[in-house]
C-alpha cells in the first residue's frame, strides 16, 4: 500500500504545523505532513470534513468539473476505489468522498472540528505561531498552513429590515443539514450566480411560487449532467497518471479540448458550428473554443453573442428573456456558470424574474421583500450572493506577523503575497490557493494538489537544510514582481477588467483588484518548480539562532 494508512501524530498541544480547515486542501495537507514526518493538527470551523461541500447543501448543488476530474489523483487505491454515480455529482455524492477520503486515511483523529480559528499571533523570539480559537487552549507550531477556502466567507447581503423578516431565511453556503421543504411556498431567491442558477430549477420543483431578484444576470451554459459512463470511467482509471499530469500542464488544469485557432481567423459558419458542438456537449469547455475568447474582446463577443442568442432561444417571454441577456461585460469576466434547465425555468408560469437594475430592494420587511416597484409577500428567502472570495476567510482571523503586523493592515489595500503562497512579514505562514495563484479560475483539485505538494516539499528541504528551528519567508521584493506580474497577466487577458467577485467588486469596500493569477496552472507550476529548484529562489531561508 502506498502512503495511506499512516498512524496519527501524538497529540500534544505544539506541533509541527496547524493546518486551519478541512476541505480538500487540509485534508490532503494533513496526510502529506503525516507522510514527511511531521506532527500536524487541523482545526476546523464545521462539524466534519469536506469544506465547500459540508456547508453548501442546497438543492441542485454540484460540482461543475467532471467528478472523475474533480478528484484527487495522489492514491491510486482511492482513485480505484472510489466510482461516481454522475458526470457531475450532486454535493451529498462529493461530500461521501470526502469522508471516504478521510476514512481511507486515518485524517479525523488529527482534526479538530467544530474549531473556529479566531487568530494567530507570530513569535520572533522562539519562531512559533501561537494559534487562538473560539473555545479552548491556544495552540502552537512552528508552521501555520490556511486552507480556509476561497468560497467559504458567505456573503450575506447587508439589507435593512432583515431582522423583522417573519419567514425564514437561508444563505447557499450555510444550509441547514436537516434540508429545507419549500412544498406549497412562496420563496424568493436573491443572487442569479452560480449558486443561484444551480438553485432555482431544483427549488421550483417544489414551491408554489419563486421569485428570482436579479442584480447581475450571467453567462451560463448547459452542463449536460447524466450518469456516468462506464467505459469512459474505465479509461479515465485506467489512464489516471496519465491524465493528472496532463491536467497540471493545461491552462486550465480541465481535461478539454484547449481551441488554438484564434475565433477571427473562421468563417462564422465553422465558428458558430464550434460553439453549438461545445454547447450540445457541455461543461466548462466551452470557453476555451478558441484561443482568444479571454485575449480580445472581438474574439469575446462572438462567443457572449452565441450564448445570448441562445437564451433569446430558450426564455419565451421577450421581456424576461432580454432581462436574462447579459450585457455590457465579456463572457467568463464573471464566472461562466452551468445549469441544467436555468433559463428554461423562466417559462414556467410559477416563476418571476425581477430586475433589481430596474428595481432595487428598499428593505425586507416581516412578510417579504419591498422593491423600488412593489412589495412581495414570500415565506422563505434564498440568498444566493456568494462569498467574499479568496481572501475573506483568511482575513476574518486576526493573523499578526513580525512585529505584531496585522495581515488585515498588511492587505489593507489589497493582498500581496508571492506566488500566492507567503506574505513578507509573515514567516512560516503559507496560504493554499491564496490570492495570487490560480486557485478559483482552475480545477481547484489540480490547484490545490500542486499547492499541497509544493508545500511540503518546501518544508521537508527547509528542515533538511536548517534544522527544527527553520524559518522561510517571502522577501518583500520577490512579492512585489510577483504582484506586478500578477497584474500584467490580469491587464494581458480580459480579465483586467472583471467587475465580479474575481476582483473584489461583490463586497462594499474591498479593495479592487484582480484576486487570481491568470497566467494558466501549467505556466504557474513550472514557475514554483523552478523557484525550489534553485533554492527557493525569492524566498528568505534561514535558522533561528539558538538561545533565541
Ligand atoms: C457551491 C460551490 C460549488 C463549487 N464547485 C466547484 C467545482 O465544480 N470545481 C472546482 O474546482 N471548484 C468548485 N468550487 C470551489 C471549491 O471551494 C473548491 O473546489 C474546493 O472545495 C476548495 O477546497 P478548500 O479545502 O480549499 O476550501 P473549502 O472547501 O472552502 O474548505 C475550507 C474549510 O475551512 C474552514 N474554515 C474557514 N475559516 C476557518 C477558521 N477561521 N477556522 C476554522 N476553520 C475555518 C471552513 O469551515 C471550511 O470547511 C465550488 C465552490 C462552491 C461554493
Amino acid at each position: 500500500m502506498s502512503e495511506t494508512l499512516v498512524r496519527p501524530h501524538d497529540r500534544a498541544a505544539r506541533f509541527d504545523a496547524i493546518v486551519v480547515g478541512a476541505g480538500f486542501a487540509g485534508m490532503y495537507m494533513l496526510h502529506r505532513l503525516r507522510v514527511s514526518g511531521f506532527t500536524a493538527r487541523v482545526l476546523e470551523a464545521g462539524g466534519d470534513v469536506g469544506g465547500t461541500w459540508y456547508w453548501n447543501r442546497y438543492p441542485g448543488a454540484r460540482c461543475d468539473v467532471e467528478s472523475l476530474e474533480y478528484s484527487y489523483s495522489f492514491c491510486p487505491e482511492i482513485t480505484r476505489e472510489w466510482s461516481w454515480s454522475e458526470r457531475y455529482a450532486a454535493q451529498p455524492e462529493i461530500l461521501r468522498y470526502a469522508g471516504y477520503v478521510a476514512d481511507r486515511l486515518n485524517l479525523r483523529e488529527d482534526i479538530r472540528f467544530g474549531t473556529r480559528v479566531t487568530g494567530a499571533v507570530y513569535d520572533e523570539d522562539d519562531g512559533c505561531w501561537t494559534v487562538t480559537t473560539e473555545h479552548g487552549a491556544p495552540l502552537r507550531a512552528r508552521f501555520l498552513i490556511t486552507a480556509v477556502g476561497c468560497l467559504s466567507a458567505a456573503n450575506v447581503p447587508d439589507l435593512p429590515g432583515l431582522g423583522s423578516f417573519e419567514g425564514r431565511w437561508y444563505h447557499t453556503g450555510r444550509w441547514p443539514h436537516e434540508g429545507v421543504d419549500f412544498t406549497g411556498e412562496r420563496v424568493a431567491v436573491v443572487g442569479t450566480g452560480s449558486s443561484g442558477i444551480q438553485l432555482i430549477p431544483a427549488v421550483a420543483e417544489q414551491a408554489a411560487h419563486v421569485t428570482v431578484f436579479q442584480r447581475t444576470p450571467n453567462f451560463s451554459t448547459p452542463a449536460v449532467n447524466g450518469p456516468l459512463d462506464p467505459a469512459r470511467e474505465r479509461w479515465f482509471k485506467d489512464n489516471r497518471d496519465a491524465l493528472a499530469r496532463r491536467a497540471r500542464t493545461s491552462p486550465g488544469g480541465f481535461l478539454i479540448e484547449y481551441g488554438e485557432r484564434s475565433a477571427l481567423e473562421v468563417s462564422p459558419e465553422e465558428r458558430l458550428a464550434e460553439f453549438e458542438r461545445r454547447w450540445s456537449r457541455g461543461g466548462v469547455g466551452f470557453l476555451a473554443a478558441f484561443s482568444d475568447l479571454l485575449l480580445s474582446e472581438e474574439a469575446n463577443r462572438t462567443a457572449a453573442d452565441f450564448v445570448r442568442d441562445k437564451i433569446r432561444s430558450i426564455v419565451t417571454d421577450r421581456a424576461t428573456a432580454e432581462r436574462l441577456v447579459p450585457t455590457g461585460y465579456s463572457i467568463g469576466l464573471k464566472r461562466l456558470c452551468l445549469d441544467t434547465g436555468y433559463y428554461a425555468v423562466y417559462n414556467r408560469p410559477d416563476v418571476t424574474l425581477v430586475d433589481l437594475r430596474e428595481t432595487p430592494i428598499t428593505e425586507i420587511v416581516p412578510n417579504g421583500i419591498r422593491t423600488a416597484g412593489e412589495t412581495f409577500d414570500v415565506d422563505a428567502v434564498v440568498f444566493a450572493t456568494g462569498y467574499d472570495a479568496i481572501t475573506g476567510a483568511l482575513l476574518a482571523m486576526d493573523i499578526r506577523g513580525r512585529g505584531g503586523r496585522r495581515l488585515r493592515d498588511a492587505w489593507a489595500a489589497g493582498p500581496s503575497s508571492y506566488l500566492g503562497l507567503m506574505s513578507a512579514g509573515f514567516p512560516n505562514l503559507f496560504t493554499i490557493t491564496g490570492p495570487g495563484s490560480p486557485s478559483v479560475l482552475t480545477n481547484m483539485i489540480v490547484s490545490i494538489e500542486q499547492h499541497v505538494e509544493w508545500i511540503a516539499a518546501c518544508l521537508a528541504d527547509l528542515e533538511r537544510a536548517f534544522g527544527p528551528r527553520a524559518l522561510i519567508e517571502a522577501e518583500a521584493g520577490a512579492e512585489a514582481a510577483w504582484m506586478d506580474h500578477v497584474r500584467e497577466l490580469a491587464e494581458f487577458t480580459l480579465y483586467g477588467r472583471a467587475e465580479s467577485w474575481y476582483s473584489g467588486a461583490n463586497i462594499a469596500g474591498k479593495p479592487r483588484t484582480f484576486l487570481p493569477y491568470a497566467g494558466g496552472v501549467g505556466n504557474y507550476r513550472a514557475m514554483c518548480d523552478r523557484v525550489a529548484a534553485r533554492g527557493y529562489e525569492g524566498f528568505l531561508r534561514t535558522a533561528l539562532p539558538e538561545g533565541a
